[in-house]
């Protein structure tokens, strides 16, 4: 958060990077080569996820380490409650700040495979609230703490095609609130493609008292199906004018691709010129897409292939605590 309040103290934009751990070793080499090309462009922080129901957990921390310490950028964990007791929990904080990361962000996780309903593991938690008191209670300020926020509300709440109900979405809403007056220092949000709804969510946030960045969560369209499926697990509402302009390319990859970034790079027009000044991209190990939106949007200005020497190891921290403001 201070690197974020940082760049928007400069009239900068800030801008992050979020990864996955690939499922070989030599995707995992990739993926180090790409996040090396990206970091050249300063991101304030980069993120890796946490597979569902903890199924990478051993190399998510490995990823973790690796990224705070040799790709030198702020690094941020995704951590969540499905088949954790606490005691692996505290592993893994204990294992990131042994090795000087300081953000998590804090999920219960969806259900494990196979199964509908998440369910709370014996000795472990219910929910992202459960995950941020503890962590508040058992490492004070030590660590950064984001919290997931869903503009559309979360998946669970929304029973039909129209979308949450206002009542469901309150709730979910009111929520949030509590996962943030607990300890959380920040949202990043869930993808959506409607930017007027997320726009309103930072509205209806802020208006319950909410007042720590909501970064939105933007993940460039790739592959048509990919997009479908992912649009589909997260309930995300999809304008017709997308459906419109992605029918006609739909078996056409590159142009789903360039049409994925001249999307992107309209939203992201829209959110900047509301008068928020943080991006965080959903990467999804590919950078072409990612760095096509900055470089339309003059937030990076050329494709470097190799970062600037002399590189310095990432030391600050990325949270306050008094006095967060909106941004
Ligand atoms: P919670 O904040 O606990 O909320 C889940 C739902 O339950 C909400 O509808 C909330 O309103 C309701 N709820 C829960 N507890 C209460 C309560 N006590 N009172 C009232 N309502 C309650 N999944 C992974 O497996 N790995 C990842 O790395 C990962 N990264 C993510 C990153 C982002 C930015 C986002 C948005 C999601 C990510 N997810 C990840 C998915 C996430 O784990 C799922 O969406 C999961 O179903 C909910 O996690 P949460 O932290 O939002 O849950």
């Amino acid at each position: 958060i201070e690197k974020i309040q940082e760049a928007a103290g400069n009239g900068r934009t800030a801008f992050s990077f979020e990864y996955f751990p690939p499922k070989t070793e030599e995707g995992v080499e990739n993926l180090f080569e790409r996040m090396d090309r990206m970091v050249a462009h300063g991101p304030s922080f980069c993120d890796i996820t946490w597979g569902a129901g903890g199924s990478t957990a051993d190399l998510t921390l490995e990823i973790a380490n690796r990224m705070q310490n040799m790709v030198c950028v702020e690094t941020m964990m995704h951590l969540t409650c499905t088949n954790m007791p606490v005691e692996k929990i505290d592993h893994a904080l204990e294992t990131i700040k042994s090795n000087g990361i300081q953000n998590v962000l804090a999920l219960r996780g969806d259900p494990p495979h196979g199964q509908d309903k998440f369910v709370q593991v014996e000795g472990g938690f219910a929910c992202a609230l459960d995950l941020v008191q503890h962590i508040r209670a058992k490492y004070g300020d030590y660590f950064g703490i984001t919290v997931a926020g869903y503009p559309e509300a979360h998946p669970d709440a929304i029973q039909s095609e129209e979308g949450a109900t206002l009542e469901a979405y309150s709730n979910d809403l009111a929520y949030l609130k509590r996962k943030v007056d607990a300890g959380a220092d920040l949202i990043v949000t869930q993808l959506f493609y409607d930017t007027d709804i997320f726009l309103k969510f930072v509205n209806d946030c802020r208006q319950i008292g909410i007042t720590c960045p909501i970064v939105p969560g933007i993940m460039p369209i790739n592959n048509y199906k990919g997009f479908l499926r992912m649009a589909g697990f997260c309930k995300t509402k999809i304008p017709s004018e997308i459906t419109a302009a992605l029918d006609p390319i739909k078996d056409n990859e590159e142009a789903v691709k360039q049409y994925g970034i001249h999307l992107g790079t309209e939203m992201c027009k829209k959110i900047l010129a509301s008068g928020i000044k943080t991006l965080h991209l959903y990467t999804l190990n590919m950078d072409k897409s990612a760095l096509g939106i900055l470089m339309n949007l003059g937030l990076i200005e050329e494709y470097k292939v190799s970062r600037p020497l002399p590189w310095r190891p990432a030391t600050n921290v990325f949270r306050v605590k008094e006095d967060v403001r909106p941004i």
